[in-house]
C-alpha cells in the first residue's frame, strides 16, 4: 500500500496506520548503538552519552538495512532515527558538533527507504534536561527542541512525532515548537514509574487534553510497557478526547510492582530475558481498532518480526 501525502487524511482514509518499531534497542543489539552500560548506570534518565543516533552517520548501512526490514513487514510510515538528536543530549555523547549532519543523514536515510511506499516522521524526545535540572530548564528545552525541529523540517520530514516524554510540562513546550514548523503533530507521552501519572503528576486523560489543546493532531503513549499494560493508559486518552489516539508499545514484559522496562534490572544489558512473545503484538493489533487506536506503532524491542505481527493482527482483525 503506497503512502504518500498528510498524516491525517491517510488515518482519516485508512481508519488505522501502522507505524515501524524501536530503532535504538534494536540496533544496540546489533551492536551499532552504544548502550553507555559500561559507563555509567543506564536508566537513571540523568546518564550523559547513552542510546544517541550517531550510527546516522557512523553506520548508515546499517539504519538503513532496519528501515527496509519495517517497510518490508508493512510499516506505512518510517521514523528517522533522530530520537536524542538535540544539541546538548548529543553533547553529552560526545557528537554535539555534528547535530545537523545527524539529524540530516537520519532523515536522507528515511526517506531514501520510504520512497513513494512510506511517509517519514521526525522522531523529538524529551531532552533530559527536565529530570536533570527541573523546570528551570524550561528555556533551554526550547532552544534545544526548537533548534532541532527545525533541522527536520528542512531535511524534509513529512510530520513529526513528539515521543518518550516525561514531563507534560517540557511535552507542551515541544507542541508549541513543532506547531512553528506548520507539520502535523503526533504527540505520545510515557508513564514512568506510574501508570497513572507521568513525572510532573498528570493524569493520562489531563495529558491528552493539555496535547490536544495545546495543537497536537494525535495523542497517547508509547514506550516503557507491554501492550496489555499500556492499555490502561490508551483507554483513558480515548475518553478524554476527539483526536487519534497513538500507541507505541515496548516488546518488554514488564510487573505490577514495576510497570516500566527501564527499571527493571534487565535494562539495558539483559532484555532477552524479558523479551514478549510476538503473539501479544498480534493480539494487541486485533482488538487496537475497537480501542480507538488509529496510529499503531511498536517502541523499544520492536523489531520487524513485531511489525509483521501487528500487519497479521489488523488484516484479522474483526
Ligand atoms: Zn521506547
Amino acid at each position: 500500500m503506497g503512502q504518500t501525502g498528510n498524516i491525517l487524511e491517510q488515518i482519516r482514509k485508512h481508519g488505522i496506520i501502522l507505524g515501524d518499531g524501536g530503532y535504538l534497542i534494536e540496533l544496540e543489539r546489533r551492536g551499532w548503538v552504544d548502550s553507555g552500560s559500561g559507563r555509567e548506570k543506564v536508566g537513571t534518565g540523568k546518564g550523559s552519552g547513552q542510546f544517541t543516533p550517531e550510527v546516522a552517520i557512523e553506520h548508515p548501512d546499517a539504519l538503513r538495512e532496519l528501515h527496509r526490514e519495517f517497510l518490508n513487514a508493512g510499516s506505512q510510515v518510517l521514523q528517522a532515527l533522530t530520537f536524542f538528536g538535540t544539541r546538548e543530549k548529543l553533547d553529552r555523547a560526545g557528537f554535539g558538533g555534528q547535530t545537523e549532519a545527524i539529524n540530516a543523514a537520519a532523515v536522507r536515510i528515511a526517506r531514501e527507504v520510504a520512497a513513494d511506499k512510506a511517509l517519514v516522521a521526525g522522531s523529538v524526545s524529551r531532552t533530559q534536561l527536565f529530570e536533570r535540572e527541573g523546570p528551570s530548564a524550561a528555556e533551554h528545552v526550547r532552544d534545544l527542541i526548537s533548534e532541532q525541529i527545525r533541522l527536520l523540517a528542512d531535511a524534509g520530514v513529512d510530520f513529526l512525532i513528539l515521543e518518550t516524554f516525561f514531563h507534560l510540562q517540557e511535552m507542551l513546550i515541544a507542541i508549541e515548537c513543532a506547531r512553528d514548523s506548520g507539520l502535523p503533530i503526533i504527540a505520545t507521552m510515557t508513564f514512568r514509574p506510574k501508570l497513572t501519572e507521568c513525572s510532573d503528576g498528570h493524569s493520562p486523560a489531563v495529558c491528552a487534553r493539555a496535547m490536544m489543546d495545546a495543537g497536537a493532531d494525535s495523542v497517547g503513549a508509547n514506550c516503557e510497557q507491554e501492550p496489555e499494560r499500556m492499555l490502561s493508559i490508551v483507554r483513558e486518552m480515548r475518553k478524554a478526547v476527539s483526536v487519534p489516539i497513538a500507541a507505541q508499545p515496548a516488546t518488554f514484559r514488564t510487573t505490577d510492582a514495576t510497570p516500566c522496562f527501564t527499571k527493571l534490572p534487565q535494562f539495558p544489558d539483559e532484555m532477552e530475558a524479558i523479551q514478549l512473545p510476538r503473539s501479544a503484538f498480534e493480539n494487541f493489533a486485533k482488538q487496537a481498532t475497537a480501542e480507538g487506536i488509529q496510529f499503531l506503532g511498536g517502541c523499544c524491542g520492536c523489531n520487524a518480526a513485531y511489525i509483521q505481527a501487528f500487519a497479521r493482527g489488523l488484516a484479522g482483525k474483526n
